[in-house]
């Protein structure tokens, strides 16, 4: 790897957050005797019986999962909001405010095999966990205590899941969540001063440069953005620009989901082991007062490993002080990426050994 001086000391400012982020890629390689991620446990099976996700499984909540075949929606036994959150609630003295927790959480399985992720799913199968995205957006959108629905998938045990069948998460709240309202309120800034939407000037700006796009289609692009503030980080969008997924037309909908299954086989083959991340889809709240002419919808990871076994850690910049510093350089971190095989790690091996355990199921 080739290291310009980019990178070595500088400021990157992140337009969709409003914050600057320090780069500072020569603390990469500083010793380190902290805690180490050891490779993942053996690969888990296609069905577990203790697994309350898995088909015609009971929850907690006693209540037991359908045999479904496809995908499985359904509302989370455990909600951090609830439609029963009590109201009114004992106001607290001034100057603190409160008010309910109100929303609808649910939980959807992305298909009923427990061992496959969604880097492993074929693009249709992600194109159709994208249509469940676009109905769930739609019916929860519309509910006029929704301001806002988030979609949100955990993956890996060192961003606590315990749990490997794979599933994401919608919070549908009464609330905007911090970053989207700050993306809202940069977006209708930089239109009122431009007449442009923000997210076109920074797809412009990676093409323009070339250096951290990943995958790219006809109507969608992924890259690590030039202000990255993890190692790993990648956006996902459409090129147009649409509120959310739910405003997508079918085509382009399903470039979106090819460009997302090359980052995810990507992120897969860089160190032959399921990458860990958290994935939010970034959706214009539905508050019926919003205009959300200058917001682009598009998938933002956030993979927390610098290494194959090295976790960055939220400290005194992050959590102290409220501004990221990366310990890398976005251009050769994208290049890395840029840099692995095309087919996933488990397809390959299974076309090189048929008879062996690992099989993957796609191409
Ligand atoms: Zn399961």
């Amino acid at each position: 790897m080739t290291m310009t001086k980019d990178g070595i000391w500088e400021e990157r400012w992140h337009p969709l957050r409003e914050e600057w982020v320090i780069v500072a890629a020569h603390r990469q390689d500083r010793p380190w005797s902290g805690e180490t991620v050891t490779r993942a446990a053996p690969a888990p099976p296609p069905y577990a019986p203790d697994c309350y996700l898995c088909p015609g499984n009971a929850r907690i909540s006693g209540a037991r999962n359908p045999a479904y075949t496809e995908t499985f929606v359904f509302d989370n036994d455990h909600p951090c909001v609830g439609p029963l959150a009590p109201d009114p609630l004992a106001p607290p003295p001034a100057p603190y405010r409160n008010r309910p927790a109100r929303g609808i959480a649910r939980v959807v399985c992305y298909s009923p095999t427990h061992n496959t992720t969604l880097a492993e799913m074929s693009v249709e199968e992600i194109d159709r966990l994208f249509r469940v995205w676009q109905e769930e957006y739609r019916d929860l959108g519309s509910r006029p205590e929704v301001s806002h629905v988030l979609i949100f998938e955990n993956k890996g045990e060192v961003v606590g899941v315990s749990n490997p069948h794979p599933h994401c998460q919608i919070y549908a709240t009464n609330f905007i969540f911090t970053y989207i309202e700050r993306e809202l309120r940069a977006g209708e800034r930089y239109r009122a001063d431009t007449g442009r939407v923000l997210f076109h000037d920074v797809i412009a700006a990676e093409q323009a440069d070339g250096r951290r796009i990943l995958a790219e289609q006809d109507s969608a692009i992924a890259f690590v953005p030039y202000f990255a503030r993890y190692a790993y980080e990648v956006f996902v969008a459409p090129k147009a620009t649409y509120p959310s997924i739910a405003a997508m037309p079918d085509a382009e909908r399903r470039e979106l989901a090819a460009t997302l299954k090359r980052v995810l086989v990507q992120y897969d083959n860089l160190w032959k082991l399921s990458f860990p991340y958290v994935m939010a889809l970034h959706q214009a709240p539905t508050a019926s007062d919003v205009d959300a002419r200058g917001f682009h919808f598009h998938i933002e990871l956030h993979p927390p490993l610098r290494k194959p076994n090295l976790l960055k850690y939220l400290a005194g910049p992050e959590i102290g002080g409220g501004s990221f510093l990366s310990d890398t350089q976005p251009e050769a971190k994208a290049a890395e990426l840029r840099a692995t095989p095309e087919m996933h790690f488990k397809t390959a091996a299974a076309v090189s050994n048929p008879e062996g355990p690992e099989s993957g199921r796609d191409a």
